[in-house]
């Protein structure tokens, strides 16, 4: 059986006006019934209008993550900056501290610029156009703040919107594609239009985080089922068309790990476009023939470290894009490297009360449990 393009997502086996019209009433009305008894609770998700901080935090720290995993850094944060305003005054230094562990650091930097933008023009933005203006707010955080928030009508169409819409209209598009997610804003629409509340965005979101999850979809549970094409042919696993992947780039770092008896390490702070501004321990980009040895060394002889060095298996950390093996550098503590420096500090390695990336957990605990000498 051919699948459909999306020019004719929307009539299917459902060719006559009227007849698609009731269909999506009733989907629309099956959907907001399912997700009332089935969403999962979350703070931000408050009676409607809500206040749209809180959902402001939540969208941007879901971007990239899954919501179940938001929830506990969403709590973490709120406690910290109560507010637009708390969030506005703060340091960068403490904002990022607080978004350790969610990584892509460039959204918590984006988040408080943009706190800082609504407190200087001393409201919100009220629509999905101008929330866009903010800076790191894009098309789809800027249409969730406006419709949970101000009444807006246009859909937020996320990777969940877009899957369930592939499935919905048989529609053989890749994630990511503007086609797809133009399906994703026509079927929201549609749905919206039928049932005009914007639980009906929500309860869309929720079911492509649950019921419609990448792989198996739940159908028989599904609101949706009687509209769906994918499931009325039985071939839901084939849509959406997985994303275009781009190559991964390998890059090879060189990391000290100089750690004191009472357990503190030291820890400096990145410049430059990856981590930036985070704290890690000692850290150098290795060029393609440079031997990880003489690189530890030079870094080391750099920190004024003269001890000597073991080595610690490598581990592989992904950011965005890049794949890089990271070879550790073992040292014990020696007084010459011991003054902490405005860049240069001594702490905890499980709570250094600093800005960090995951790196250093898994640094934490392949350098501790390694004992091997150069
Ligand atoms: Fe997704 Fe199945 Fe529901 Fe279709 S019926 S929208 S494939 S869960």
């Amino acid at each position: 059986m051919q699948a459909r393009d999306e020019g004719r997502a929307e009539t299917g086996r459902w060719a006559d006006r009227d007849t698609l019209r009731g269909m999506y009433t009733a989907l629309a009305t099956a959907l907001v019934d399912w997700h009332r008894a089935a969403r999962r609770p979350m703070p931000w998700r408050t009676p409607f209008p809500r206040e749209p901080y809180g959902v402001l935090v939540a969208e941007v720290m879901a971007q990239q993550t899954q919501i179940d995993r938001v929830l506990p850094f969403w709590e973490r944060f709120l406690a910290r900056f109560p507010t637009l305003a708390a969030l506005a005054a703060a340091d960068e230094s403490d904002v990022l501290e607080q978004w350790s562990g969610l990584g892509y650091y460039r959204r918590a930097r984006m988040l408080r610029a943009a706190a800082k933008a609504i407190e200087a023009r001393g409201e919100w933005p009220r629509t999905a156009e101008s929330l866009r203006t903010l800076p790191g707010v894009g098309p789809y955080s800027a249409a969730a703040v406006a419709a949970f928030c101000f009444g807006g009508t246009e859909p937020p169409v996320d990777g969940n919107v877009a899957r369930v819409a592939a499935r919905f209209g048989r529609l053989a598009l890749p994630l990511g594609s503007a086609r797809l997610l133009a399906a994703g804003r026509r079927l929201a629409a549609a749905l919206h239009a039928a049932a005009p509340s914007p639980e009906v965005f929500e309860a869309l979101m929720e079911l492509g985080g649950t019921l419609c999850a990448p792989a198996p979809p739940r159908c028989l549970l599904c609101p949706l089922r009687p509209g769906c094409e994918a499931a009325h042919h039985g071939d839901q696993d084939r849509y959406p068309l997985p994303r275009p992947q781009r190559a991964a780039e390998p890059h090879r770092w060189v990391v000290l790990w100089l750690e004191r008896d009472d357990g503190q390490v030291l820890l400096r702070e990145v410049q430059g476009p990856l981590l930036d501004r985070l704290w890690l321990p000692p850290l150098r980009i290795l060029d393609a023939c440079e031997q990880p040895a003489s690189a530890a060394a030079g870094l080391a002889a750099g920190l004024g470290f003269a001890g000597s060095l073991r080595t610690a298996p490598t581990l592989s950390h992904g950011i965005s894009h890049r794949a890089i093996t990271v070879h550790p550098f073992v040292g014990s503590f020696e007084p010459g490297v011991s003054e902490a420096t405005p860049d240069r500090r001594w702490a905890d390695p499980l709570r250094p009360g600093l800005p960090t990336s995951s790196l250093l957990v898994k640094l934490a605990r392949i350098c501790r449990a390694s004992s091997w000498e150069v």
